[in-house]
């Protein structure tokens, strides 16, 4: 019996770690923050159907710049840096930047006449302003940045 339900566990750990998908995190749960932030600021027109996980862990941080999230509109799918996933990051920074995120599925990308894509379009950031915490965000991001990279 014992031995059996060892086997099981064991499966279901091994499980876990091949899931492409995970929102919950070792301190926060991504899912709940997509939630409060769609009944927020979406609730006109929430976001349905998208999924939002941490990102995989890599071994080494990058050098030269940091992407906290990304999101893929084909998939419905948002990738928050699993870096992220950590106790000295404020809540408030991570939810801006799941609102980021959410923001590109809901302000269109623009064209210029060259025919290059803007995704941070001036309507984009003008609505990225009415995140309640955006200016302190903004200021946490550029005197924390250096502890996301090597
Ligand atoms: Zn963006």
């Amino acid at each position: 019996m014992a031995k059996a339900k060892r086997k099981i566990s064991h499966s279901q750990a091994l499980m876990q770690r091949c899931l492409p998908f995970n929102h919950e995190g070792e301190y926060f749960d991504l899912q709940a923050i997509f939630d409060k932030i769609n009944s927020q600021y979406f609730w006109l027109k929430p976001l349905r159907g998208y999924k939002i996980t941490w990102g995989r862990r890599r071994k080494l941080a990058p050098k030269e710049y940091f992407v906290f999230g990304t999101i893929q509109e084909e998939d419905r799918l948002i990738r928050i840096h699993p870096r992220l996933d950590a106790p000295f990051v404020p809540t408030w920074f991570l939810e801006y930047v799941v609102y980021h995120e959410m923001l590109h599925a809901r302000v269109p990308d623009e064209y210029s006449e060259d025919g290059r894509r803007r995704v941070h379009t001036e309507e984009f950031g003008r609505r990225e302003k009415q995140f309640l915490h955006y200016t302190r965000a903004r200021r946490w991001e550029d005197e924390n940045l250096a502890r996301f990279l090597r």
